[in-house]
């Protein structure tokens, strides 16, 4: 505080024309003005952990090395150190042995949860809540700071449209908008009002950029994108991330429009740094720095480093390209000094902003992680954000809810009673088997009253379960058909849980098939021949096509990759006791062949009328997706009625009327659309703009009403520059991207924005 009075004394002294130093500025000036070369480039340097950390190096070179280049502040940051005990021990080890004790940030990938396992990120963009998933989020921070974690590496805010690539899994979906509102609710939940409190995390935007966008699919591949979709798709989400004060982006493995993302200089250092005004810092993905040599845009890693350095590439993870080749690099002129201290600066920055130089071992607190990890009452928080994760894809006959009186039920399907699953891929640090399973789940629902009738049918996958391995699907033993079909026979209603395994969706995961894999449709058909009545549970990280299941299944749930709570989720909603509301973030596709589809698309030269077969078209599959985006089922119905729109001081008020059509209360997602049917650049058929989740009883109406600015109806053009132009615009509200009532209206307008 005497420090503080001094300051503001001082800058009282220096009179108004004077620029202000922030106490944050002082602070990071006066560290960087004390550091050698050494130094400054051992904050750019993060490693990973080479052993448990939760004592002395074990006695092999390579583990005395990087204690020693802890001990000597050639280190600014750890990944997957696991643990209170050992971020203790490791922050001490630097702390107390360097020069400066310039305390590391330890980063960790927490994407749905530290322990307490949330839905997957795309399952939890289903809600289309923002305020869920920030409770999501901060119930991680929560956790991961009680473990001594200071960054999370989320959240993911690539954009996907493509279903075969496997980490649409760990996004918000297809859609710009509804990625930007849900990724900023992730950042705000991580990071809190105030990163310095030692219950909250600094986030990671990732990754930086098109990543996504991956030819054919298949992760890392080359990304070839128009200058409309970079800036219009691409990008909106990170903006967003700069707006809700994201600390940190990571940017990315792929090329993109030519330049490797991770020398991208217009990318890191145009936009992100000098228009959106980023102050926090850039991380490089997993040894990227090294992948530039493998793209071919350097011959050997000091070349890479050097190309990545200069286009605003501030920490290298785990390549070594700096550690080794940055300090010969400023000492022979061939790298910039300005930019070595404006890049050290920024991570002293978050670090500061963290509180770390106040008190650098504040987060990890063994008695504070044993309380919080998995307590009852962030357990609570997972099965409620897993309940409205949950979307109802169909329901012939009202057959869900199911009746509580039932005399006898069929659990059957390889991840029906699978207590991991559930806990899908990139888990932290959760315990293998402690997701309550479907089975587990309907057990605790239902009376004594019910038969429950088990069986597993077939297993999925014949490969050990894990991150990175091939996965072999079981292909050949039907052994546990006849139990499964005897267990159909004799029930009333089946629960027939199939869908992917936890690992087949994830990074490296990409599927030319994307399709039921193994003998699942199979045994679908096979139990359907012995009972009519089923009801899928499907679980599964990315748009599955699936057509079979649509036409012959009674209902089908989709129930993503849940988290801790899954089985008490499902049951909930299964019974009635909670009425789903969840939405597809994502397009499902009929067949493979059709991906990447999605709703926001520009439209053909050549469309049909109504969308219907014309000549751009498949000879052999429809237009239609299998699911379009927005999509999602209620026990209850709703209608929609009176759209208008009425001009206001900032642009318009667009307003519908949506009534509950059915007999039990529900919640509905009203969603609104726009087209701008005639621009200098032609815009998409539809695009979303926003959503309100609103409650109605039987009968009863609501006027819903959407606050659209003249912002709102503008894009960017193909400079990047954000335009509105003036004329004739359709504006669209309904429950799902394809069902929507319309009127048109002219904007006459033409804002200076
Ligand atoms: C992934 C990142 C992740 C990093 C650290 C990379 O392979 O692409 O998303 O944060 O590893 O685990």
């Amino acid at each position: 505080s005497t420090l503080l009075f001094l300051l503001i004394i001082f800058i009282q002294s220096c009179g108004s024309t004077q620029v202000e130093v922030s106490e944050e500025d002082r602070f990071v000036n006066e560290l960087l003005s004390k550091m050698t070369l050494e130094e400054k480039v051992g904050q750019l340097h993060q490693i990973t952990s080479q052993w448990n950390m939760t004592g002395p190096a074990p006695n092999n070179e390579y583990a005395k090395a990087h204690e020693e280049n802890l001990k000597s502040g050639r280190v600014g940051s750890m990944l997957n150190v696991i643990g209170a005990e050992a971020t203790l021990n490791a922050q001490k080890l630097v702390v107390e042995n360097s020069r400066l004790g310039i305390p590391l940030i330890f980063g960790y990938d927490v994407i749905h949860g530290y322990q307490t396992m949330f839905p997957v990120p795309l399952g939890e963009a289903a809600s289309w809540d923002p305020g869920l998933l920030e409770l999501s989020a901060s119930i991680a921070a929560v956790e991961s700071a009680a473990a001594g974690l200071h960054w999370t590496f989320a959240p993911m805010m690539d954009v996907g449209r493509d279903a075969r690539w496997g980490r649409v899994m760990e996004g918000a979906g297809e859609d710009p908008y509804l990625s930007s509102v849900l990724s900023a609710a992730r950042v705000r939940g991580f990071q809190g009002e105030d990163l310095s409190d030692k219950n909250t995390i600094a986030a990671c935007a990732k990754h930086f950029a098109g990543y996504a966008f991956a030819e054919s699919g298949k992760d890392y591949n080359t990304v070839d994108v128009s200058n409309s979709t970079l800036h219009n798709v691409i990008l909106p989400p990170f903006k967003a991330a700069t707006e809700a004060g994201a600390a940190t982006y990571m940017n990315s493995f792929n090329i993109i429009q030519g330049v490797p993302a991770t020398a991208n200089s217009y990318i890191q250092r145009d936009l992100l740094k000098d228009k959106w005004g980023f102050e926090g810092f850039v991380v490089s993905d997993w040894n990227s720095i090294g992948e530039m040599i493998d793209h071919g845009a350097a011959q050997d890693l000091k070349e890479a480093a050097s190309k990545a350095f200069a286009a605003g590439n501030d920490m290298d993870m785990e390549g070594y390209a700096y550690a080794n080749h940055l300090q010969q690099m400023i000492e022979s002129g061939e790298a910039d000094t300005g930019y070595l201290d404006e890049a050290v600066s920024r991570v002293l920055r978050i670090k500061y902003r963290l509180g770390l130089f106040e008190d650098p071992y504040k987060y990890s607190d063994t008695l504070r992680e044993k309380n919080t990890l998995l307590s009852p009452g962030n357990r609570a928080a997972a099965l409620k954000v897993a309940r409205e994760s949950i979307v109802l894809l169909k329901n012939e006959n009202s057959i869900l809810p199911l009746k509580k009186d039932l005399k006898s039920i069929a659990v059957i399907g390889p991840l029906a009673d699978d207590k991991d699953a559930p806990l899908g891929n990139w888990r932290a640090s959760a315990i293998s088997n402690s997701a309550v399973s479907l089975l587990e789940g309907i057990k605790a629902k239902i009376g004594d009253n019910t038969q429950i009738n088990y069986a597993k049918g077939c297993d999925l996958v014949t490969s050990e379960r894990g991150f990175a391995g091939e996965i072999s699907f079981n292909t050949e033993d039907r052994s546990g058909f006849p139990e499964a079909i005897a267990a159909a026979k004799k029930s009333e209603i089946v629960l027939l849980a199939i869908g992917e395994d936890c690992y087949q969706s994830g990074e490296g995961r990409s599927q030319a098939n994307i399709g039921l894999r193994g003998l699942q449709l199979e045994l679908f058909e096979a139990v359907k021949k012995a009972n009519p009545n089923v009801v899928i549970v499907l679980m599964n990280g990315r748009p599955l096509a699936i057509p079979e299941l649509d036409e012959e299944a009674t209902a089908i749930l989709e129930t993503w990759f849940l988290g801790s709570e899954s089985g008490h989720a499902i049951a909930d909603v299964l019974y009635g006791d909670h009425n789903p509301s969840g939405k597809l973030p994502m397009t499902f596709p009929r067949s493979n062949g059709q991906v990447p589809i999605y709703y926001n698309y520009l439209s053909t030269g050549r469309p049909g009328p109504k969308n219907e077969v014309f000549w751009s078209h498949y000879t052999d599959e429809t237009n239609d997706p299998l699911y379009p985006f927005g999509y999602g089922l209620s026990y209850t119905t709703f209608s929609y009625d009176k759209i208008t729109v009425n001009p206001n001081d900032n642009g318009m008020i667009v307003s519908a009327m949506v009534t509950n059509t059915g007999e039990v209360q529900g919640t509905e997602v009203v969603q609104l659309y726009i087209r701008d049917l005639v621009a200098s650049l032609p815009r998409p058929v539809k695009e979303l703009k926003g959503f309100k989740k609103v409650q109605l009883i039987p009968g009863e109406s609501k006027m819903v009403e959407f606050t659209l600015s003249e912002e709102n109806l503008g894009y960017y053009d193909n400079d990047g520059n954000y335009v509105v132009e003036p004329g004739l615009f359709s504006v669209m509200i309904g429950g799902n991207s394809r069902d929507l009532i319309k009127t048109n209206f002219e904007w006459n307008k033409a804002p200076n924005l």
